[in-house]
């Protein structure tokens, strides 16, 4: 009994043990899952780029911070604008053309108004000196904006308007017409024009025409080797060396006969900053500011210096046009293709058969003070402020006449070719 009574207890624990722990596993398993731990941002992440782009910003600059624009993107392929393509030049006109076309005549100096042209008058005269018996463009009070710069319309990419005019619009700012680049002067006894001249009174504000940095600004000019330029006296004068070029040539504009000048040597200058006042000092027969464009060699862009009075360009290839107008440049060859000198040259309007401007062919003295044709047109004669439309341009030498129709586009240049003595008969 005592063995069966002390063999029973030992197995009683045993099984109670056993219930206990099947018991706890059945506890265990009955209770929830732990749950994940997730960290929860106390701020709300970026949404979107530019949301990260405005936080950067913040971050960096504060309250300075400014929101980006969005760019809206085309979802269509942008198509460049087309020019209309420059006509080919037309042949030369026929005696009977010519006789039924129509000029007006006026003394150099005269002041038309529209109305007082008459409704006709004389044919052009063949072998006469245009440039004294015809008058360039009626003056006018109204004058459009100036398109902006720097422009080249030109399908080909020849034309190199970078600057503004020196003075504003509401000042004369055309070249006088009797005294275009590269001409000696009514009477054929100036000095040969490095420039052009815009008559206004002294006092008027000369602007610069372009940026870059003031070289020169005092009375007379200086070459690199540091002797006055020639004998003829500029006055008070001021030089940029722009912060842009051509071709990796430097460029610089210069103001003569100024009666004050704005800035000093050094200084940085905007295009349109007033840098001087309209004058008459120096060498001049009355108030106006002498205009330049120079040109220099690559090997110096940096040096600070002017280059020499050789390295002239005429302005208005330069200068950007009027809106509604254009640039004519040509070239006066004679039969063996050499340019004609100081020949003048005509600019009469088709539809109304009226004379718009003259001028008169460059002269070359070769010498190293010469001008020079446009490294991109090789041109002698150049008339700016021409009205879109259809012009014949006419060249009178010793009695014989060559003509050419051109058609004036709207802030391009219109190249034609005259020759003398070379012409191919019309078929
Ligand atoms: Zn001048």
């Amino acid at each position: 009994m005592q063995r069966g009574g002390s063999g029973g207890f030992p197995a009683l624990i045993l099984v109670l043990l056993a219930l206990g722990a099947f018991g706890a596993l059945v506890y265990t398993n009955a209770q929830p899952a732990p749950a994940l731990r997730v960290i929860v941002p106390t701020e709300a992440l970026p949404t979107a780029v530019d949301n990260l782009w405005a936080s950067i910003l913040e971050a960096g600059f504060g309250s300075d911070s400014t929101p980006l624009p969005t760019i809206a993107i085309p979802t269509a392929e942008f198509i460049p604008p087309t020019l209309e393509a420059a006509p080919a030049a037309l042949t030369p006109l026929s005696p009977m053309e010519i006789a039924g076309a129509t000029a007006v005549a006026f003394s150099v100096g005269a002041t038309p108004t529209q109305a007082a042209l008459p409704a006709t008058a004389a044919p052009l005269a063949t072998a006469q000196p245009v440039t004294q018996q015809y008058v360039t463009q009626p003056p006018s009070a109204w004058k459009p904006p100036p398109l902006i710069p720097p422009l080249s319309r030109d399908p080909l990419g020849r034309d190199h308007f970078w600057f503004t005019r020196p003075v504003d619009s509401s000042a004369n700012n055309a070249g006088l017409f009797y005294y275009p680049y590269g001409s000696d002067g009514p009477e054929n006894l100036w000095r040969i024009h490095a420039g052009i001249d815009m008559p206004n009174p002294i006092g008027e504000t000369v602007r610069a025409a372009g940026s870059g940095i003031v070289v020169w600004a005092a009375d007379g000019l200086r070459t690199a080797g540091g002797a006055f330029q020639d004998t003829y006296s500029y006055g008070n004068v001021v030089v940029i060396q722009h912060d842009f070029g051509w071709r990796g040539r430097p460029l610089y504009t210069l103001y003569a006969h100024l009666s004050a000048v704005l800035v000093v040597p050094q200084q940085t200058v905007s295009a349109g900053d007033a840098i001087g006042l309209v004058g008459n000092t120096g060498r001049v027969t009355g108030p106006h500011v002498h205009f330049e464009v120079r040109i220099g060699d690559q090997n110096n862009l940096l040096s600070g210096t002017v280059p020499g009075y050789g390295s002239t360009l005429n302005p208005v290839l330069w200068m950007v046009p009027y809106v509604g107008t254009g640039v004519i440049a040509g070239r006066l060859t004679n039969a063996a293709d050499e340019l004609i000198m100081d020949a003048d040259i005509t600019i009469r309007e088709v539809a109304r058969g009226l004379v718009v401007d003259t001028t008169t062919t460059y002269i070359f003295r070769g010498t190293a003070v010469d001008v020079n044709s446009d490294p991109v047109w090789n041109e002698n004669f150049v008339v700016a402020d021409v009205p879109v439309g259809r012009y014949d341009v006419i060249a009178n030498v010793n009695g014989e006449r060559v003509i050419q129709r051109v058609s004036v586009l709207e802030g391009t240049t219109t190249f034609v070719e005259l020759s003398l003595g070379n012409r191919t008969p019309s078929p």
